[in-house]
């Protein structure tokens, strides 16, 4: 079933999109944890990393180049940053199509 994002990847509600290709839409969190606070999308729905198949690996490859990408584009590359994927209810996911979550801008608390 779709979410929210599929909207935002289609552009038919706002979001501040920072970065957009055939296969994955980035744009700002609504309620940023960081400074830096983006989510990677595939534009493809996959509800959570459960769901994800061979035919989807490069797609999800992609999606660490460009967050990379963005993480030069926001000046927190040298800094440093944490990329995030939550999967169902004990990672505490709440929009059921993949993201990866691009936190950077502070010091970030260790939770591994
Ligand atoms: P997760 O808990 O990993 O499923 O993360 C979902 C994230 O989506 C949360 O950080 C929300 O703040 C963010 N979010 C929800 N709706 C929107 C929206 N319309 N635009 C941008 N970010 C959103």
């Amino acid at each position: 079933m779709e979410t929210i994002f599929s909207k935002i990847i289609r552009h038919e509600i706002p979001a501040e999109i920072v970065f957009q290709d055939e296969l994955v839409t980035a744009f700002r969190d609504i309620s940023p944890q960081a400074p830096t606070h983006i989510l990677i999308v595939p534009n493809k729905l996959i509800p959570t990393i459960n769901d994800v198949t061979v035919q989807d690996e490069a797609t999800l490859g992609h999606m660490v180049t460009v967050a990379a990408k963005i993480a030069k584009q926001e000046g927190v590359d040298e800094s440093g940053y944490r990329l995030i994927m939550n999967c169902n209810s004990d990672a505490g996911q709440e929009v059921f199509h993949i993201h990866m979550h691009l936190l950077g801008g502070k010091k970030l608390g260790n939770i591994v």
